[in-house]
């Protein structure tokens, strides 16, 4: 391709609207123009990114057995109803009406389709198991569509779905459909760690995010992860090991004492010249309406989400004074906050974290402004019914739950996620098959996405310098650009001429720049896109030598023009 012919229109200036720095570079660097919010047109530059990383994902599906099939964009309000999903999705589900006033809607996802078209297709285990993906546009009606490709209203998706006639088969679909998905994310440069994602309230399912750890604004989730081991989670799902603290409080016997004025637990900490570790803190929630007392270490602090589902509540927040008046009154106290404790309060859930249960002669409120208990101990101080969970905000440096090394933070943005569904869609929709025993039972089933136009955009959360994106070469749109610097040079623009055919005999994805710019203007352009590698053909060619440089080093090597093809070409054979 020659640069003057191709379709890209670079610009000097980051687009008004973006925020971070994918969405900036691919308006800059002409990969994409905006049609309307959240939507964008995909130009030839992006298109073959996307090609690319669609053509690794095949290939990494199509290897675990997994069936490549397209299903439509427009689905019927009835699989919905049936589903349950039509009335429960929300606002992101696109709804309309046909001629005939029948109900449709864009598809966001297509559990739906897939499970009518098993429905229809396999009546007996013998067709089992099975996998079925496509790579396809989805569409959401996304609240804030911001962040560009990151999350587009309008995006393109693989997703899969595997069928089983047992849990074993459904555990197994899932095992390979993550082996696959770490090699699709590695072989376009991105190193991803499994999240075990947050099962919910109702949960007991078993699904994870694969996230790319990348410390940019763009980054949606904060992810705890091990300096050692591949353990990571989410944060408000992450368990670890704390590190070593003062549990005993020492007092001899439990005494009420005044402590006047104290407002944190620091202030109390340093009033009676103790570790915050030894004090019992007491937060009130209100979880789906209800109140609840959680009780954690003075030094450490309530992950809410973690709380949430230990009592089973769909939300959660932290009480209102008035709140917490109330219910003060209820129990007889008129206690402020900053001295409440679980003795005595009436109509309320108590659920500690798991290393209160450690403390011995603690500090605790009682419900009594200006004093607080020492030296309380459980079952006798501290008597009502308490459940004991992991309710713990982890924190970085503290120990890895599955391993001696220790945890780490950044952000994360999630690229694809796996889940195992069971029987959810299925069940609801009748869709079943005969066992080996004669019986009609519903399929077991996963589901598997991957969210191709957000993996291009994570890739250069991931990889960029102030000058433009720096593609992993695997999803590149070219692998090289040659760039001779005077065109009006004769000697220049027949070498790089020379160069540019024979790297496209050899396979080679290449760009010549044979456009009439200062070499300046070509350099930057080149550095914006983020072509992987560059050939310019200057002045040293009366010596035989151009120069050589790779868009991840600033290194400049110069190389013998003849050696110039053989070096890309080698390059090019090892990517994998
Ligand atoms: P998120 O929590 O980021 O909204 P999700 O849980 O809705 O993601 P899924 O419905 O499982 O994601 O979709 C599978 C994949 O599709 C995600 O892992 C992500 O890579 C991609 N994806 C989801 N929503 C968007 C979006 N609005 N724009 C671009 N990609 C998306
Ligand atoms: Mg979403």
């Amino acid at each position: 391709m020659k640069m003057s012919q191709l379709f890209v229109q670079t610009l000097r200036e980051d687009p008004s609207d973006a925020e971070v720095v994918s969405h900036k570079l691919l308006v800059r660097a002409g990969y994409i123009r905006k049609l309307t919010s959240g939507v964008y047109n995909y130009l030839p530059l992006m298109q073959r990114v996307l090609r690319k990383i669609e053509n690794i994902v095949r290939e990494e599906m199509d290897a675990k057995g997994a069936q490549e099939l397209l299903m439509p964009f427009v689905q019927p309000e009835e699989l919905w109803q049936e589903s349950g999903r039509w009335d429960v999705y929300g606002k992101e589900l696109m709804r309309l009406k046909d001629r005939h006033d029948r109900g449709m809607c864009l598809g966001p996802t297509h559990e739906e389709v897939i499970t009518f078209i098993a429905r229809e297709g396999i009546r007996s285990y013998k067709q089992l198991p099975v996998n079925l993906y496509q790579i396809q546009s989805k569409f959401r009606d996304e609240i804030r569509p911001r962040f560009g490709l990151l999350r587009g209203r309008e995006f393109i998706m693989k997703d899969a779905y595997s069928f089983d006639f047992d849990q074993k088969g459904m555990e197994v679909a899932y095992e390979k459909m993550a082996d696959a998905y770490t090699k699709i994310f590695l072989r376009c440069g991105l190193e991803t760690r499994a999240v075990q994602s947050d099962s919910g309230a109702i949960g007991g399912s078993v699904s994870h995010e694969y996230m790319v750890l990348t410390n940019t604004d763009a980054g949606e989730n904060d992810v705890l992860y091990c300096d050692k081991c591949s353990y990571a989670a989410n944060t408000n799902h992450a368990t670890s090991k704390m590190l070593k603290a003062v549990v005993d409080g020492g007092f001899a016997k439990a005494e009420k004492v005044h402590t006047p004025n104290v407002k944190s637990i620091d202030d109390l900490a340093a009033f009676l010249k103790v570790e915050p570790s030894v004090i019992c803190k007491s937060l009130v929630y209100i979880a789906d309406s209800k109140p609840v007392l959680a009780l954690i270490r003075g030094d450490k602090a309530v992950e809410e989400v973690k709380l949430m589902n230990a009592v089973g509540a769909n939300e959660i927040r932290i009480a209102t004074e008035g709140e917490i008046k109330e219910l003060m009154a209820q129990s007889g106290f008129d206690a402020v906050p900053g001295f409440i404790g679980p003795e005595g309060l009436k109509g309320i859930t108590v659920v500690a974290d798991n290393s209160v249960g450690e403390l011995k002669n603690f500090i605790i409120g009682i419900n009594e402004t200006d004093y607080h208990l020492v030296g309380a101990n459980f079952g006798v101080d501290v008597t009502g019914p308490c459940e004991l969970h992991d309710i713990r905000l982890a924190q970085k440096g503290e120990g890895c739950p599955d391993c001696d090394g220790h945890l780490l933070i950044t952000k994360g943005i999630e690229v694809g996620n796996i889940f195992q569904l069971g029987t959810k869609y299925s069940a609801a929709m009748g869709a079943t098959f005969t066992a080996e025993n004669g019986e009609e039972k519903p399929f077991i089933m996963g589901c598997y996405g991957i969210g191709i136009t957000r993996t291009a955009a994570a890739a250069i959360e991931r990889y960029h310098d102030d000058w433009g994106i720096i593609w992993p070469i695997a999803i590149a749109p070219y692998h090289v650009v040659v760039t001779p610097v005077n065109v009006k040079d004769e000697q220049q623009i027949e070498t790089a001429q020379k160069i540019y055919e024979e790297l496209k005999i050899q396979g080679v994805e290449v760009v010549l720049d044979d456009r009439d710019e200062r070499a300046g203007v070509k350099f930057k352009d080149a550095d914006l896109i983020g072509f992987p590698y560059r050939i310019t053909v200057g002045k040293t060619i009366t010596e035989g030598l151009v120069e050589f440089k790779a868009r991840n080093s600033s290194d400049i090597q110069k190389i013998s023009a003849d050696d110039a093809v053989s070096k890309i070409v080698e390059i090019v054979k090892n990517i994998k």
